[in-house]
């Protein structure tokens, strides 16, 4: 029954049934269920005309009672729209519809009484109510089962078709009378107590027709908590069988090469935090199982070194280690600061990217393959088929939010047991995202930066500000600094943004001149020869500013830069800002970003300052970041591989999506193969689910 097309029922019919499917993708019963509100009104309260016409403008939405008289269509074409008029015993107001306007004139009874719904607007001065919702008086008050009214997403196509979010809500009521056990409950016994006693069946009659708010309440939330639950549930399995399936290397020995980089080369003492980690890695990879973890740490805090140490236990048990890179830049920076950390060691560090010569290639590739090179390092080229490892025992992923599932797999491929996968993240990620997305994989945290490190110092300058920010440049290159001066290039190919890197270039080059001064620049149309030309520059020294787009954004190590400035700040997210800010706070000097903007700024923008010039901490920025602008957003809704969410909100119910991961723990360690009668309702969805899934894929 739940199956059954949506113009099946009663009130829909093929017209509305189509445009339901193409609008909202309701295109059964069920679809229709799952079509949750995302708010309630209040229907026990009621407005007057007087009262509107005195505070509309706090009003988000009202509900009154009256006649209606005069509908008539005016105007033509574009501006053609139904007027009509209301009135209540305390006056008169406009009601106006633009779209629908036909369907709804027919529709209206002159001198019925109504119920009427909306939010009041202004036209010229006079207070109106735009595309009200109508219902007959006589109507409303045999309809009422409780104060509490869902509102309904809709679509203007929708709503001109009458399909409004009243209309939505009589379907659904249609629908509710004919659900009885067709709902199984997909929880044991266990959470569903814990839930509040709220039966599936229930918690969907009562998100639809609450009847009291407490109940609704609990349905809400016994609802969230099941979609968080399973997709946890999925992913801790998914965690299950790679742990049984996949035997990893062992990796038992504490050899020779770990300890004379750590007794002879390490340049620093480990943090305490960094210790910790790469404890936690040694004990997973000599644990026999195959280790997939993820390493979150601020920008700065060292993870570099963490994956150096975890390939260097790799080499001690005769294995090979990958170390992938995002970008280009930062691949060679990686594989120059290896080569230098283990410099005089029988270490082979080699660098393959895209760029790499066709004849060196070749020789990677062989020696490579007969197991002559160490440590690999490199961009995506390295998941390359033609790529073949002798035997590759470690990747680490370094900078990488966007490693997915499927990437991983590739590795995978690789070898015949599967190399043990650790992925370091390049900003941190709010931990309910972190959850979600790597829900997987186990995962470490660095906490705590080096010592001695001063926090960077963060202000907000507007442009007209520039001369004296120049000037401040000019005392601190004085000192020996380095300054990068950033612009923004979202896409490479935007040709209008080259130009401003260029420009800028240019102006700086005036301002700061030759020989006093040498100013480099770098951007992703430049061939990667001239990029690592003007990288190496800066590097050591030869050039004190450095204009660049946002190929320095992330992991570039320059020490001794203690000044960066971002120039149309308003327009980098809150994450790329402190990405690039960490590029400078390196040495033991006193580091500082300046964010550069015009005088006007959004809302969203102001915030994003505001954060940046509050804190430094990465962790309280990825929230921050979240909540501006959402799971999507931030990470790229097709590439994040975030599953859909209908009722749950990542942010709003962190506390419940750790409940339900807590929850779908317990219950896996309880009973691993969901074979517990308890669990048999758990057991039953996630097969349905499966199989829901292979129906869509064949
Ligand atoms: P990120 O975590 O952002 O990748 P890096 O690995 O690039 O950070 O490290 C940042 C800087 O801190 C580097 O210059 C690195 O050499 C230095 N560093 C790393 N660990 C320590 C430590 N324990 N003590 C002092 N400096 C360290
Ligand atoms: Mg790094």
């Amino acid at each position: 029954m739940l199956d059954s097309p949506i113009e099946y029922l009663k009130g829909v019919g093929p017209q509305r049934g189509e445009l339901l499917r193409s609008e909202l993708g309701i295109a059964t019963f069920s679809d229709l269920l799952l079509h949750f509100p995302f708010r309630y009104i209040d229907r026990s309260r009621f407005h007057t005309v007087r009262e509107i016409v005195a505070t509309h403008e706090e009003l988000q939405q009202v509900q009154l009672r009256g006649r209606i008289s005069a509908p008539r269509a005016v105007g033509e074409k574009q501006s053609r729209r139904l007027t009509a008029t209301f009135t209540d015993a305390t006056g008169s107001l406009e009601l106006i519809w633009f779209k629908g306007v036909k369907w709804i004139q027919q529709a209206i009874k002159p001198g019925e009484e109504y119920v009427v719904f909306g939010r009041p607007g202004s036209f010229k001065g006079k207070v109106n109510l735009p595309h009200p919702e109508l219902e007959l008086a006589s109507v409303w008050d045999s309809g009422i089962e409780s104060a509490l009214q869902p509102v309904y997403s809709t679509t203007e196509k929708l709503a001109a078709r009458g399909l409004t979010s009243r209309a939505i809500w009589k379907l659904q009521k249609a629908l509710l009378p004919q659900i009885g056990g067709l709902l199984p409950e997909t929880l044991g016994p266990e959470q569903v107590r814990w839930l509040g006693g709220i039966t599936r069946e229930e918690a969907f009659r009562q998100v639809h027709a609450p009847s009291d708010e407490h109940r609704m309440e609990l349905a809400r939330r016994r609802l969230k908590f099941e979609e968080l639950f399973f997709i946890q549930l999925g992913l801790l399995r998914q965690k299950q069988i790679t742990q049984q399936r996949s035997r990893g290397h062992v990796f038992a020995q504490v050899g020779e090469h770990l300890n004379s980089f750590h007794a002879k080369h390490l340049p620093f003492e480990l943090t305490g935090a960094q210790k910790r980690v790469v404890k936690e890695i040694r004990r997973d990879m000599g644990s026999g199982r195959q280790m997939n973890r993820l390493l979150q740490g601020d920008v700065g805090s060292g993870k570099t070194l963490v994956g150096l140490l975890s390939m260097l236990i790799a080499l001690d048990n005769g294995f090979q280690s990958a170390l992938m890179a995002p970008t280009e830049i930062l691949a060679q920076q990686h594989h120059a600061t290896l080569t230098r950390l283990l410099g005089g060691m029988p270490v082979t560090v080699r660098l393959l990217t895209g760029s790499t010569k066709q004849a060196e290639r070749k020789s990677i590739l062989a020696a490579l393959a007969m197991g002559q090179v160490h440590i690999i390092v490199g961009t995506h080229a390295l998941l390359e088929d033609r790529v073949v490892f002798d035997k590759l025992g470690l990747v680490v992923i370094d900078e990488q939010h966007r490693f997915g599932v499927a990437q991983r797999a590739r590795l995978w491929a690789k070898s015949e047991v599967p190399p043990h996968v650790l992925v370091m993240t390049a900003t941190p990620i709010p931990r309910t995202l972190a959850m979600t997305l790597y829900g997987d994989l186990d995962t470490s945290v660095i906490d705590e930066l080096p010592p001695g490190r001063k926090p960077i110092r963060t202000v907000h300058r507007f442009d007209t500000a520039r001369n004296a920010v120049f000037g401040f440049l000019e005392e601190e290159i004085a000192k020996g600094r380095q300054v990068y001066v950033v612009y923004p290039l979202i896409e490479e190919s935007e040709k209008s943004d080259l130009k401003h890197v260029m420009d800028g270039f240019e102006s700086l080059s005036r301002r700061f001149p030759l020989p006093r001064y040498a100013v480099g620049m770098v951007h992703g149309r430049m061939d990667n020869t001239t990029k690592d030309f003007e990288m190496t520059r800066f590097k050591k020294g030869e050039t004190s500013i450095l204009v660049s787009t946002t190929v320095i954004e992330v992991g570039v190590d320059v020490p001794n830069a203690s000044v960066m400035v971002i120039e149309n700040a308003e327009r980098f997210g809150l994450s790329q800002l402190h990405q690039l800010r960490g590029r400078v706070g390196r040495g033991a000097e006193q580091s500082f970003c300046i964010l550069m903007t015009g005088d006007r700024l959004g809302n969203d923008a102001r915030e994003r300052i505001a954060t940046m010039v509050r804190t430094n901490d990465g962790f309280e920025i990825a929230e921050t970041d979240l909540r501006l602008r959402g799971p999507g957003d931030l990470l790229g809704t097709q590439q994040s591989g975030l599953p859909q969410l209908r009722i749950a909100d990542l942010i709003a119910d962190a506390e419940l999506l750790q409940q339900a991961r807590s929850a779908a723990q317990r219950v896996l360690d309880a009973d691993p193969g969901l074979s517990a009668p308890a669990h048999a309702p758990i057991a039953r969805t996630v097969r349905e689910r499966k199989e829901m899934e292979w129906g869509r894929i064949s």
